[in-house]
């Protein structure tokens, strides 16, 4: 078999990686699971060199969550290709949503797709019986075409240039002589992402990426394509291969857990009620199903109704409450009974769309997807029914039900279960066995911790212990004042400077008292609205580019947001990094219970601190990790939160509590001195 040095591609290993390469080597030779905690520097990215070496014929797939992952992945086999293995396949898939021309017309691309492509097929099977090699020269289907209404295409004509006939006895269809070349071009040389949609012309650029995935010995792609449970299986059909000859791999694996909680809950709201009943109502008058289930559609918004005037804005109902409320004057007695009608009319109302060209999914597909999680709950407690209240306006308040997934341990023991080997890296999964006790519970399985490798002289840690984010003290005016001291103690230091707060309220309410302290320094606040993603990526720009003009600013921006994690600010980008309090979601009452789900599974506070400390604390220490992204970079790092220099000291890295300068807010300015003093 392979050596890790036949696919190392670099003259030499950095300090520790060697020995987190060998572990490795050793899970994908064996199988298993293996959890790695490699802070940045330790040369992650490199971990694809002993899975190539001891894959013996088995796939690996890279699960990331960025495009910033999925390129360090692809700039790591490219050197590997161009040192190593010039003949290594490799392949990346990027959703249908980046890539398609017709995401902007199909909000639900993934079933228009699929009709699409059905609807291409037949024509293209009629053409090839007629003698066309090629559909796309059949005069039908050029008519169809060239009078197409371009915003409600019947037929794909990007997946229709890139078919031909097979000469395959199997199979009707093979791609044409310029999509192998391009296929060939995605396996064996460069195409970057962000040129593959140029590069694929007139072609589907998905069907390209699939047709390369099927052929590579590795495939980068995105953690939705895996983790959940819907989706993985179609998935590896189409892929043409088995879960027990995969090698999987999970890069930033501290996000694993909150993406499976996020893929496994379901909401159903107004809007999605109104357009059920819109569908329902077109049908009614000839179709028994549809008549029979509007009431159920009523009885939800009865139901949704009574909930406004329940004290909290977010808590659990009850099941037996909901289940009766829904069947209450209908035909039904049990949830399963109206799901079967749900399939039943869903079925129907797909093919009358179909017929009228329209490719969306039915809306009613939204209440069999709450329904079947609904009934999940009466055999997993891990599925908790919640109602949540939105204030829209001051006059309107919206109800929302949600099925909301509780805990990652049922699937992920089910994904390496399935898998030959797993193995999950972070720069952050820590504390390493905590993770290991959230992820797996006592299951066996291998874990690797890599010591920070960067000089302990190019930084200062500071942990601040009259400061707090807790509730009862967040408008303490002693806490206020200590947290502006911490702030305005950083800004002293020269260059870019970054302070990270736990939510955006807590943000503002520190920027405009900032604001009031006149500093030289340019003030980027991150923007809250997620559809701000462009003005973010300017800001962020922008921020970047000061030290090179002579300027500094300094960044505004709450732990878990858009700017506290995947960026990288290397050298004079970031001198400074101050992150305040301690970034646990909301205590809701849905909070408490599941914080007391989880003491419950694990007989004490161990349980809640997994599911709810313990993602804060990562938080925190993914903000924190912006500055010293090489091992030139210097820079000063506060934890400003009480609850970090005592009770959770312990959980931070080696690194971070042996070195820690454990002070009061006022002290910080003078730590901060002595450190400019020296560098
Ligand atoms: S086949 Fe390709 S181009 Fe056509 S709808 Fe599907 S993803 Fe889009």
């Amino acid at each position: 078999m392979a050596q890790i040095s036949d696919y190392f591609p670099y003259p030499s290993y950095r300090q520790h990686q060697r020995e987190m390469l060998e572990a490795v080597a050793a899970t994908a030779e064996t199988g298993g699971i293996l959890m790695i905690d490699a802070p940045t520097g330790s040369g992650k990215s490199s971990v694809i060199a002993p899975l190539l070496a001891k894959a013996n014929g088995k796939k690996i797939l890279v699960a990331v969550r960025t495009t910033t992952q999925l390129n360090i992945f692809i700039n790591e086999l490219n050197l590997i290709r161009k040192e190593k293995k010039p003949d290594l396949t490799y392949a990346y898939i990027l959703g249908r949503g980046n890539v398609c021309p017709y995401k902007e017309i199909y909000p639900e691309l993934h079933s228009a797709c699929k009709k699409l492509k059905e609807k291409s097929g037949s024509l293209m099977n009629q053409a090839i019986d007629k003698g066309y090699n090629r559909p796309e020269f059949c005069p039908e289907i050029k008519e169809i075409i060239a009078n197409e209404n371009q915003e409600e295409p019947t037929i794909c004509p990007a997946y229709i240039h890139g078919i031909c006939r097979s000469d395959d006895l199997d199979s009707q269809f093979a791609f044409t002589p310029e999509a192998e070349d391009l296929i060939h071009e995605l396996i064996y040389t460069n195409i970057p992402p962000d040129q593959l949609i140029e590069k694929a012309g007139s072609h589907c650029p998905y069907e390209l990426m699939k047709a390369a995935a099927i052929r590579s010995d590795v495939i980068i792609l995105n953690y939705v394509h895996i983790l959940p449970t819907y989706i993985r299986p179609k998935l590896y059909k189409s892929l043409h291969c088995q879960p027990e000859n995969i090698i999987l791999l999970f890069d930033e694996a501290h996000n694993v857990g909150e993406t499976i909680l996020e893929h496994q809950s379901v909401t159903l709201t107004k809007r999605n009620l109104e357009r059920i009943t819109k569908e329902l109502t077109k049908f009614n008058e000839n179709n028994a199903y549809a008549l029979a289930l509007l009431p159920i559609i009523t009885n939800i918004q009865n139901f949704m109704n009574k909930l406004m005037h329940k004290k909290f804005e977010e808590d659990t109902f009850s099941p037996q409450e909901f289940e009766s409320a829904l069947v209450h004057s209908t035909k039904y007695n049990t949830i399963e009974d109206i799901m079967l009608d749900v399939i039943e009319i869903g079925t129907l109302i797909e093919i009358d769309y179909s017929k009228s060209n329209d490719y969306r999914e039915p809306a009613i597909s939204k209440l069999w997807q709450f329904l079947y999680r609904f009934n999940c709950i009466k055999t997993n407690s891990d599925y908790l029914p919640i109602y949540l209240k939105e204030r829209k306006s001051d006059l309107e308040t919206e109800i929302k039900l949600k099925i909301r997934y509780i805990d990652p341990a049922d699937i992920l023991k089910d994904i390496t279960d399935e898998h030959y080997a797993t193995i999950f890296i972070s720069g952050t999964l820590q504390p390493l066995e905590e993770y290991k006790k959230y992820y797996f519970r006592d299951k066996e399985i291998k874990l690797f911790s890599s010591p920070n490798v960067f000089p302990e002289k190019n930084r200062c840690i500071i942990g601040v212990n009259d400061v707090t984010s807790v509730s009862s003290r967040r408008t303490d005016p002693e806490n206020n004042y200590n947290i502006l001291t911490c702030i305005n103690s950083l800004d002293k230091l020269p260059g870019n400077i970054a302070v990270y707060f736990p939510s955006y309220a807590f943000m503002y309410k520190y920027l405009e008292l900032y604001k009031r302290c006149k500093s030289g320094k340019k003030i980027i606040v991150e923007p809250q609205n997620p559809k701000d993603r462009d003005e973010a990526a300017r800001l962020i720009q922008e921020f970047c580019n000061l030290p090179k003009k002579g300027d500094a600013g300094i960044l505004f921006a709450v732990c878990g947001g858009k700017w506290s994690e995947g960026l990288d600010f290397k050298g004079e980008m970031l001198t400074g990094v101050l992150v305040i309090g301690h970034p646990l979601s909301p205590c809701t009452e849905v909070r408490r219970k599941i914080n007391a789900l989880f003491d419950a599974k694990f007989h004490g506070k161990k349980g809640s601190f997994l599911s709810y400390d313990l993602p804060a604390i990562n938080k925190s220490l993914q903000a924190f990790g912006r500055v010293l992204r090489t091992e030139s970079d210097t820079g000063v790092l506060i934890l400003a939160e009480t609850r970090y220099t005592s009770r959770f000291l312990s959980k931070f890295p080696g690194w971070v509590n042996n070195e820690m300068k454990i002070c009061s807010s006022k002290q910080v300015r003078s730590l901060i001195q002595d450190w400019i003093a020296i560098h």
